[in-house]
């Protein structure tokens, strides 16, 4: 790994030679003066001066070269449809929705809210409001009305975009009642909403602000739009995430970085070239659906697929059948998908043709070693485990197949990528560990282009969450705990905070205990992640209940369980609904009130609740025990 070794410390401490070097990957429509400013640490400016567009890089530099060549397969196997868009398409429809949307009043800096499922208008969307410079917030088709309210109230979008349906195993899932529901309950509600009609569940406009995506898109067929030139540093998308408290951040990417960034990474980490063909299982309301399903491949020249819809339908071989049939280079999914998989015949993984595929990529979520044995077997490819975070934007750890080829250690995902001063520290003191120990994943500042800039709208909670876990040093914190092994491969071994990661979604389990404390039965609650054969992780809920007689009936128990599931299933959505609720009669805390989430995980999950001397009421443990002797999840 000699290599990979020297590209990493080169990228560290010739830190903007390197970046000027990558810059040149990307379309300039005037130079930057500086490489990087970093006078106000942490917030890092990269290609100061520079302007460029995301669009532009994306879309018509390859159209001009290639028109022909495909940018954007979508195929669907819930409506069972696929249409191939052609760079000179792609160009044709960003264009016509950028018109659309400044007809609509959207114009540079201004929120555009995204909330669509899988389908092309969702990229057509994207694309087309970084061209005009207005800053898009997708979020995820699973969420509910409470998410969705509330990430409207913080982005003050002046428009949101969204359909009457999404759908899942074939069935309709309605997503206009949901949106309806978010814009009556929120304090800023967009002027206009722009409607996507599939066709799928019908719905009643709300006259003077639902405007319809397909009339709209018919008038201005044809149209140019002009780019709006961004300054680097300056705000391409707004990303909701989930943290140790119950208001999602909004992670704020800049634009020149972005596209660098990207572009770099396309090639070193997946090993892409332009006119390749890639594809990402994941959603554009995560942050692998922004980096790696619409601007990565395409700011690298690649076509991207988009696919709606499961990996095991119409059967267990869909992925491998869309590789043969669009000759996909690489594929990107997460370990969830993978195990999945592992419940069907292994044959089907023999079924096409995988001649195009050079490596099957793997992220979201620790990747056991089973899982990997059995896909890498099966497919016969190499899998390439990638640790990130919404925060990052592309990968922090991983196997560099277009800088090296080195042989990777299942379990592990490998290495500290280019432009990452990654290290792991101790949680008390800070200092850097050594190999073999364990200690949190930190970064140390600044972050390479990429990397998220600010949390929307509050720079000062940017700092105090990400850069002041560790004393006397102002490092960027992961919030997960890892090791490196002798050999430089590194490990990571879960979460230091209260987020939780089910079937490879980030969930917030202030969240989820905020949604479950809303039942009007509900006294107060404690909501922790345990493992999961399939998922990784499921939530599970215990609830201390206003009215204790409750508990005595079990009937009325189970009744109360499932309308505290549906109720949190309709404000967050089904990703967030816990595997089980019980009920107790006190929480476990510590003296001064915490709950002591490690100790109840650990009973969850049949292991020792480890030191208890800051137990004020060690009865509640018990309760908890008692209550989960039934044994499932
Ligand atoms: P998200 O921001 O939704 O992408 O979630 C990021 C979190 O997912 C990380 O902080 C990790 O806890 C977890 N994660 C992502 N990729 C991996 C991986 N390859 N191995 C282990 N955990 C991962």
């Amino acid at each position: 790994m000699q290599k990979i070794r020297a590209f990493h410390r080169q990228s560290i401490e010739h830190r903007e030679e390197f970046w000027r070097r990558e810059a040149q990957r990307i379309h300039w429509h005037e130079p930057f003066t500086e490489v990087l400013d970093y006078s106000r640490p942490p917030f890092a400016r990269w290609y100061v001066g520079g302007r460029t567009n995301l669009c532009y890089n994306a879309v018509d530099r390859w159209a001009q070269i290639d028109p022909d060549l495909p940018a954007l397969i979508w195929v669907s196997t819930e409506v069972d449809k696929e249409a191939v868009y052609s760079r000179a398409d792609l160009a044709r429809e960003v264009n016509a929705v950028a018109a659309m949307l400044r007809g609509l009043g959207v114009g540079k800096g201004d929120r555009v809210l995204i909330y669509l499922p899988m389908i092309a208008e969702a990229a057509f969307v994207m694309l087309a409001c970084v061209r005009i410079g207005a800053i898009h917030s997708v979020v995820f088709g699973g969420f509910a009305s409470h998410n969705l309210a509330q990430r409207i109230d913080d982005a003050q979008p002046k428009l949101v975009v969204s359909a009457d349906a999404g759908s899942r195993s074939g069935k309709a899932v309605a997503y206009k009642p949901l949106l309806d529901q978010a814009l009556a309950s929120c304090a800023h509600p967009p002027a206009k909403v722009l409607l996507v009609d599939r066709g799928l569940v019908p719905f009643d406009a709300v006259a003077g602000r639902d405007v319809d995506y397909a009339t709209l898109r018919a008038r201005h067929d044809g149209a140019q739009e002009p780019v709006e030139w961004l300054e680097s540093s300056e705000p391409s998308y707004v990303l909701y995430t989930s943290g140790t408290t119950g208001n999602p951040k909004g992670v704020q990417r800049d634009t020149g970085g972005y596209a660098v960034a990207l572009a770099a990474s396309m090639d070193y980490v997946f090993g892409g070239k332009p006119g390749d063909v890639y594809m990402s299982t994941s959603d554009i309301g995560w942050v692998v659906g922004h980096s790696y399903i619409v601007y990565g491949p395409l700011l690298n020249g690649q076509a991207t697929v988009m696919y709606e819809g499961l990996p095991t339908r119409p059967d267990g071989a869909i992925l491998w059948k869309l590789v043969e049939k669009y000759r996909i280079n690489a594929v990107f999914s997460a370990p969830t998908a993978i195990r999945v998989l592992k419940k069907l015949d292994p044959g089907l993984l023999k079924r096409h043709d995988l001649s195009s595929l050079q490596a099957l990529y793997l992220a979201g979520e620790p990747l056991d070693d089973t899982t990997a044995n059995w896909i890498s077997e099966g497919l016969g490819k190499p899998i390439i485990d990638n640790y990130w975070q919404t925060e990052t934007g592309w990968p922090i750890l991983s196997a560099q197949p277009g800088v090296e080829d080195v042989p990777t250690k299942f379990g592990s995902p490998s290495f500290p990528v280019y432009g990452f001063d990654v290290r792991v520290v101790s949680e008390t003191t800070g200092e850097d560990l050594g190999p073999g120990q364990k200690g949190v994943v930190a970064v140390q500042p600044p972050l390479p282009p990429g990397a998220m800039s600010t949390i929307w709208g509050d720079d000062e909670r940017f700092v105090r969450t990400y850069f002041t876990s560790f004393p006397g040093r102002m490092l960027y914190s992961t919030f997960d705990w890892g090791l490196y092994d002798q050999d430089g491969y590194w490990f990571i071994l879960g979460r230091t905070d209260d987020v939780i990661n089910v079937a490879g979604h980030r969930l917030g389990t202030r969240e989820i205990e905020e949604s479950l404390n809303s039942h009007p039965a509900v006294a107060e609650s404690a909501v922790v992640g345990v493992a999961d054969t399939l998922k990784g992780q499921v939530a599970v809920g215990f609830a201390v209940l206003k009215d204790p007689a409750a508990l005595g009936d079990a009937q009325r128990a189970l009744e109360l369980e499932n309308d505290i599931k549906r109720v949190i299933e309709q404000r967050i959505g089904a990703v967030a609904r816990p595997a089980r609720v019980r009920f107790v009669g006190a929480l476990p805390k510590t003296r001064s009130g915490k709950v002591l989430r490690r100790a109840i995980v650990a009973l969850c999950e049949g292991r020792d609740p480890g030191d208890l001397t800051t137990i004020e009421d060690p009865g509640a443990l018990e309760q908890i025990k008692e209550s989960i002797k039934d044994n499932a999840a």
